[in-house]
């Protein structure tokens, strides 16, 4: 095990930023912790890296206490990189002289230069430019360098990603991550962005309101969110009342489904969960599973308000191509592919459509 905190907790005064926060790290692999604005990630990172002391709880590295009730290792003493948001390279320096900075005057510094450059795939003839000389996503990847340059046991990462464009984004973060892969180092990403930290590690943890509410494998945590809230908060998700059979299945508007997940807590009235990738419509059909309301075009899908036999309405996409075969008035099938999870049933009813 290389990271661990244990029973984090801080506090600005009267307000409560982090409660509670315990994980650990195995050495050399990716945690991403995900997180709405406001819910806590820079001070968890500010703490673990050292510009933060944690009200209460311990933070531990390789067997070494670096903060608790009567530590606090300073950050530079820590072994651990940091890479903030916006990147923050010194403006006055070259991509050379930020890279090095970090870096004792040695014979060995140029070399160390010269290997994390192509560590993160940068190319060598940007080494004499500038800052405001480097797009975006080099600038972010210099500043993965210059972290990377004093082989830090531990990196972190504070949305690296999010001030970059689309395409941009998923570039850089191709290029980050391959690097981190080559050096082996620990990592932990922090970001608002569900996508980013599905597919960015090998942990993925979930923090609302300064608590960790869910960790393990992304692929587990998206499957089987432990509320309806993570549900939400990982990708558009659809709910819809049902009951269960007691026989492992559901039903609902869209008749008997299998279940996944049970999450509800037993009770007969519960939640179904789905994603509307498992959604499949078909036809147009005589006598279909639901009518097309409404049928709009939005960039490259067509949205289709479907109206469900029980009155049960939601909003599906279709691809533009295949968009015209469903006119507003025609009836179609629907196909569910995959389990349904169940949680217990909402105090209030349940909003059609999806987010
Ligand atoms: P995130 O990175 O998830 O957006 P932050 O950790 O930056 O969240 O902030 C969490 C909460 O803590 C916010 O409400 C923020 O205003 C508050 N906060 C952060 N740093 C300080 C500080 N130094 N003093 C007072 N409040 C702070
Ligand atoms: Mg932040």
């Amino acid at each position: 095990m290389t990271l661990q905190l244990s029973d984090v907790s801080k506090s600005f005064g009267a307000t409560t930023v982090l409660e509670a926060v315990g994980f650990e790290v195995e050495r050399g692999t990716r945690l991403a912790i995900v997180g709405a604005s406001g819910s806590g990630k820079s001070t968890l990172l500010r703490i673990i890296a050292g510009f933060e002391e944690p009200t209460t709880g311990s933070v531990g590295l390789e067997g070494r206490r670096l903060a608790d009730s009567t530590t606090n290792v300073g950050a530079h003493r820590r072994g651990i990189g940091y890479v903030a948001q916006d990147g923050a390279l010194f403006p006055h320096l070259t991509v050379r002289g930020n890279i090095a900075f970090g870096l004792r005057r040695s014979p060995s510094r140029e070399k160390r230069v010269h290997e994390v450059m192509e560590l993160t795939s940068l190319d060598p003839e940007l080494l004499e430019r500038y800052p405001h000389q480097l797009s975006g996503g080099q600038q972010q990847r210099v500043a993965l360098a210059r972290a990377l340059a004093p082989a830090p046991t531990v990196i972190l990462l504070d949305e690296p990603f999010s001030a970059l464009d689309t395409g941009l984004r998923a570039h850089t973060r191709e290029a980050m991550v391959a690097a981190l892969e080559r050096s082996g180092v620990t990592t932990i990403l922090v970001t608002h962005d569900q996508e980013e930290a599905l597919s960015f590690g090998h942990q993925l943890a979930v923090i609302s309101g300064g608590r960790l509410v869910q960790a393990g494998p992304p692929s587990e945590v998206f499957d089987a969110p432990l509320s309806a809230e993570v549900a939400e908060f990982l990708g558009a998700a659809l709910f819809l009342p049902a009951r269960t059979t007691g026989s492992g299945q559901a039903v609902c508007a869209f008749g008997e489904l299998d279940v996944r997940h049970d999450l509800s807590n037993g009770g007969q009235a519960v939640r179904a969960m789905l994603r509307p990738s498992q959604l499949h419509v078909g036809g147009p059909t005589g006598e279909g599973d639901a009518r097309v309301t409404a049928a709009r075009q939005n960039g490259s899908t067509v949205e289709l308000d479907l109206s469900l036999h029980d009155g049960f309405a939601l909003t599906h996409r279709v691809p533009l191509y295949d968009g015209h075969r469903f006119p507003a008035g025609c009836a179609v099938s629907v196909r569910v592919d995959g389990g349904v999870v169940l949680y217990a049933a909402a105090a209030t009813s349940d909003r059609a459509g999806t987010r």
